[in-house]
C-alpha cells in the first residue's frame, strides 16, 4: 500500500497537483495556467494535470482544494472566478479517473488554514484562522487541531466578513465586505479614485511598492486594508475563541504596510479576557500550502 496521496488546488488562475507523501513533502508537482471558457475546457486541464503527476503510480487517497464555494458533502464546487463551473461534479470526475481511490474535496481557504496548521506557522496553535489577501479574500478554520468547514464546507470565509456596511457592493451580493476593501484589485481601484497616477495593470505589488516608498495615497490603501482584514479577524475571534491568525496571499507580501494596521486594529478590537493571546502572523507556506493542506484533508 502506497503511502502517497495525490493533492490538487484548482483556481481561477492556476491548476496545481502534487503527489505528497506522510511527512508532508510535495514529490512530483505540476502547474498549469487555468483555461476558462467552458466547463471541459477546464476540466480538461485538471486531467492533464492528474495525468502527469500519477504517471501511472498508486496513490492512497485523492484531496482537492477548490476556490469557493464549493460543497464538500456533494463533492461539486462553484469557484466564483471559474465561470463554467457551477456545481461541477469534481469529485466525480476526478474519480472516473481513478477508479477506487478515495477523492474528498474541500475550500482551498479551509486547505490553506489546515496546511499551515500542520506544518506552517499554526503548528503550535490549535484554534485558527488562515487567510489568503489576494485577488479576493479567503479563509478557512481549523479549531481542536480540526478542520473546520461547516455545513457545506466554506466556514471561515472572512472576505465576507462587512466591515463598511454602506461600503462598495461586493459579487456576493452584499456591500462592504471585507474583500471589497482588502481584495489586491480593490485596493488599487481605491488608490486612483484617491488620485494615485498610475499605469495601466498596476497591481497590488506595484502598490506596496509606491506605499514603501512613502507615496500617502497607497500608504493609505494598506491602512484601509490592513484594519478592514483587523476587523473580520477580530470579529472572528470574538465568535470562535481562536490563538492564532494566519495571513498569507500575493497582498500579505507587503509586510509591515499591511500587518501593521492588521495588529493595530485586533488589539484595538478584541478586549475581552479570552482574546488576549490572539496572535496574527504570516503565511510561511507561500503558494504551497493549498496543496499541502489537500493531501492532510486525505492523510488524516
Ligand atoms: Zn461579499
Amino acid at each position: 500500500m502506497t503511502d502517497l496521496v495525490l493533492a490538487l488546488d484548482v483556481g481561477g488562475t492556476k491548476v496545481a497537483g502534487g503527489l505528497v507523501d506522510r511527512g508532508g513533502a510535495v514529490r512530483r508537482s505540476v502547474r498549469v495556467a487555468t483555461p476558462l471558457g467552458s466547463a471541459e475546457r477546464t476540466w480538461d486541464a485538471v486531467a492533464s494535470v492528474v495525468e502527469q503527476v500519477v504517471r501511472g503510480e498508486d496513490v492512497a487517497a485523492v484531496g482537492i482544494a477548490s476556490a469557493g464555494p464549493v460543497d464538500a458533502g456533494a463533492g461539486t464546487v462553484s469557484p466564483i472566478n471559474v465561470p463554467g463551473w457551477r456545481g461541477f461534479p469534481l469529485r466525480e470526475r476526478v474519480s472516473e479517473l481513478l477508479p477506487g481511490v478515495p477523492v474528498e474535496v474541500a475550500g482551498d481557504g479551509p486547505c490553506m488554514a489546515l496546511g499551515e496548521h500542520w506544518l506552517g506557522a499554526g503548528r503550535d496553535s490549535r484554534f485558527l484562522l488562515g487567510l489568503v489577501v489576494s485577488t479576493g479574500v479567503g479563509g478557512g478554520l481549523v479549531l481542536g487541531g480540526r478542520p473546520f468547514g461547516g455545513r457545506t464546507g466554506n466556514a471561515g470565509h472572512i472576505g465576507h466578513v462587512v466591515v463598511e456596511p454602506d461600503g462598495d457592493p461586493c459579487p456576493c451580493g452584499g456591500r462592504g465586505c471585507a474583500e471589497t476593501v482588502a481584495g489586491g484589485p480593490r485596493m488599487v481601484a481605491w488608490a486612483r479614485r484617491q488620485g494615485w497616477q498610475a499605469p495601466d495593470g498596476a497591481d497590488a505589488a506595484l502598490l506596496a511598492a509606491a506605499a514603501g516608498v512613502g507615496e500617502e495615497i497607497p500608504k493609505a490603501a494598506f491602512e484601509r486594508a490592513g484594519r478592514a482584514v483587523g476587523l473580520a479577524i477580530a470579529a472572528t475571534a470574538a465568535v470562535v475563541d481562536l490563538d492564532l491568525a494566519v495571513v498569507g496571499g500575493g497582498v500579505a507580501q507587503a509586510g509591515g504596510l499591511l500587518f501593521d494596521p492588521i495588529r493595530r486594529t485586533v488589539a484595538d478590537h478584541c478586549g475581552l479576557s479570552y482574546l488576549d493571546g490572539l496572535r496574527v502572523e504570516p503565511a510561511r507556506l507561500g503558494g504551497q500550502a493549498g496543496l499541502v493542506g489537500a493531501a492532510r484533508l486525505v492523510l488524516g
